[in-house]
């Protein structure tokens, strides 16, 4: 399994699209997350890979929480689905029950159709084919398996396990560092983990008390624009990298 990186910034990057990937699947992309600007972030990932990053290729958008540097970009997304490249249908949205539970409240008032007191004209199930993941049991999306855990955040947010049997990405999803988070997530042959540097995400010290074959395959995103990082076994992602999950090396395109 390959893992693009279309975004690596945090939510005040001036520089980068918020931190997000796409994980090619025989079945078409499946995203996770949606920040800001989607078009231009898959054009932008498109033009500095040389691979095919066609948003009307995304089968399953994966969305952790609904700060905007990881959801903003999902009104976008759904109307260009729907009325720009209706071709390849629905994509299936993806979300555990806590987020899903507010997905439309965030969405409707630009997305219902409805004016000045009249009835909504449209519902979630409009734009997408939304699925809830499960913290208890895997959920299959475009023939992965996908768990969830609760991380530590100011809004509900998961952490992210993805397999096709032979490897496993883990993503933390934004989190506060929490050594029992990263042990779930160790089972993962590549780990991307967030590093906000701040209240509510996790710091480079913090990840630096971890074990050195557990930082061997760590990758940090999420990352604050100009943050002077010490070296470390964990490499600082850029948007448009390109990362073989087995073996959790970055290619060069
Ligand atoms: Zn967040």
């Amino acid at each position: 399994m390959r893992l693009i990186v279309t975004g690596t910034g945090d939510a005040f990057s001036n520089s980068r699209f918020g931190s997000s990937s796409l994980i090619e699947t025989p079945k078409g992309f499946i995203a996770i997350d949606c920040p800001g600007s989607p078009l231009m972030m898959y054009k932008q990932a498109a033009l500095s890979t040389g691979l095919d990053v066609d948003p009307a290729a995304i089968h399953d958008i994966i969305v952790t929480h609904l700060h905007c540097d990881h959801a903003g970009g999902i009104e976008t997304l759904a109307f260009y689905r729907k009325y720009i490249a209706p071709g390849g249908g629905r994509p299936g949205l993806w979300a555990a029950p806590a987020v899903m539970e507010r997905m439309w409240e965030r969405l409707a008032p630009s997305m219902d159709g409805r004016q000045f007191g009249e009835e909504p004209k449209s519902k979630l199930e409009d734009y997408f084919a939304p699925g809830l993941l499960s913290v208890e049991h895997a959920v299959d999306l475009a023939g992965l398996q996908v768990r969830a855990r609760w991380t530590r955040h100011s809004v509900p947010t998961v952490g992210l396990l993805i397999s096709d049997g032979d490897s496993t990405l883990g993503w933390s999803g934004d989190t506060e560092f929490e050594k029992a988070h990263v042990e779930w997530l160790s089972e993962a042959d590549l780990i991307i983990h967030e590093c906000g540097q701040a209240a509510k995400h996790a710091r480079l010290e913090e990840l630096m008390t971890l074990p050195s074959e557990l930082q061997e395959k760590i990758k940090l995103i999420h990352v604050p624009d100009g943050a002077d990082f010490p070296s470390s076994p964990m490499e600082r992602l850029s948007d448009g990298d390109v990362l073989d999950i087995k073996t959790a090396v970055r290619e060069t395109t």
